[in-house]
């Protein structure tokens, strides 16, 4: 209790859930071959998840720094995109001076804007809807924490598209996760004001579960935010 009296309320909830944590990094851009500095986070504890499955975490938000951008020509992508054996064809790189290079903002990027890079570059790298899907969720998310509505309903958009076309497509969704991104084309549907599409999004999800036990939120999930929608799952 003597210690616990030391502290104080936000002390304490600091030794419980730890901020999230930094450290600075040197990545070689393999479009422009310029060694960039950027920052990597080496640990985060989250907390409650928000009903598009965004996860809030302790201290600053680390969303953004889950990506990184080449300052001198735009290419952005996660740590693994900056590998030794990565390797751009001409094309790529032509692609990326034409499309981002000749686009970029002044000054550092925001978040979202680096996810919109990577979402591209996945796009003409090999156009795998999934993977293209989630960078563009993650620009969504990005903007809510900019503050910026109009882009957080484009990305919200060009998201559920992609995860559509991700969930139409022979096998570009592991069976056991179709339920999921049922219902975050659902969700992202339902904020951008789209209420038929999602209701419809929504009715489809219980067929999707193939495994009742562990699946079982996702059907709350969907039944909640389609009769009485709330911004937190829990
Ligand atoms: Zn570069």
């Amino acid at each position: 209790m003597m210690l616990l009296r030391k502290l104080s309320l936000a002390r304490l909830l600091r030794l419980v859930r730890p901020p999230t944590a930094f450290r600075r990094i040197y990545l070689l851009c393999p479009a422009c071959e310029k060694v960039f500095r950027s920052q990597k986070v080496i640990s985060m504890s989250v907390g409650a998840t928000r009903t598009d499955l965004y996860r809030r975490a302790a201290g600053k938000p680390p969303l953004a720094h889950l990506i990184h951008m080449c300052p001198t020509c735009g290419y952005s992508g996660a740590k693994e995109d900056f590998g030794e054996d990565v390797e751009l064809s001409p094309t790529l790189k032509t692609r990326v001076q034409m499309e981002i290079t000749a686009v970029m903002p002044h000054g550092p990027a925001s978040g979202s804007e680096k996810y919109e890079a990577a979402a591209k570059i996945a796009e003409w790298e090999d156009g795998d809807p999934r993977r293209v899907a989630d960078l563009l969720l993650r620009a969504a998310w990005c903007c809510v924490e900019e503050g910026d509505i109009e882009a957080e309903r484009y990305f919200r958009r060009k998201a559920a598209w992609k995860f559509e076309e991700a969930l139409r497509s022979f096998d570009g969704v592991a069976r056991e996760e179709r339920a999921v991104l049922t219902y975050l084309v659902a969700e992202l549907w339902r904020r951008v004001g789209k209420a038929e599409s999602a209701a419809e999004w929504f009715d489809r999800v219980a067929p999707e579960v193939v495994d009742a036990r562990t699946q079982q939120w996702v059907i709350d999930a969907a039944r909640q935010q389609r009769d009485r929608p709330r911004e937190w799952l829990r």
